[in-house]
């Protein structure tokens, strides 16, 4: 954190009182904008455990985890986080999600176009191929 490294964000991963990842904010050091503290230390515990499954992990973090983060604290099963910070303090020192937070929650759609192509059967295929891959 120090280092200034992406801002001074932090989190920790615990299971059964044993840490397991602790990682900081990387944006700017790998020039990475989902280089968050949070999705790191998912990353490290995930691999560190080899599994997919955090349900049996807690998480501490220093804010309030952004969108982005909280959709990979979902899909990774975590199911207590503590945060320090909240999303208001973060954005009074110049750290907004207020962006992501408005396209989610469908008050502004102008900040990016997400496109369904058309015909998507065209491309049914791929999980065609990919369902054959497990055989
Ligand atoms: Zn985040």
């Amino acid at each position: 954190m120090k280092e200034d490294n992406g801002g001074p964000f932090g989190a920790v991963i615990v299971r059964r009182n044993e840490v397991v990842a602790s990682m900081g904010n990387k944006v700017v050091k790998d020039t990475d904008p989902t280089a968050h503290a949070e999705l790191l230390a998912v990353r490290e515990a995930c691999k560190k455990l080899n599994t997919l499954d955090l349900s049996d992990c807690i998480m501490y973090t220093t804010c309030a985890p952004c969108p982005m983060c909280m959709g990979a604290l979902l899909w990774s099963g975590l199911k207590k986080i503590y945060y320090a910070s909240s999303h208001d303090v973060a954005t009074a020192q110049g750290f907004s999600s207020k962006h992501l937070q408005d396209y989610l929650d469908g008050s502004d759609k102008t900040i990016a176009e997400v496109i369904q192509v058309e015909d998507e059967q065209r491309y049914s295929y791929l999980w065609t191929d990919f369902s054959l891959l497990k055989d």
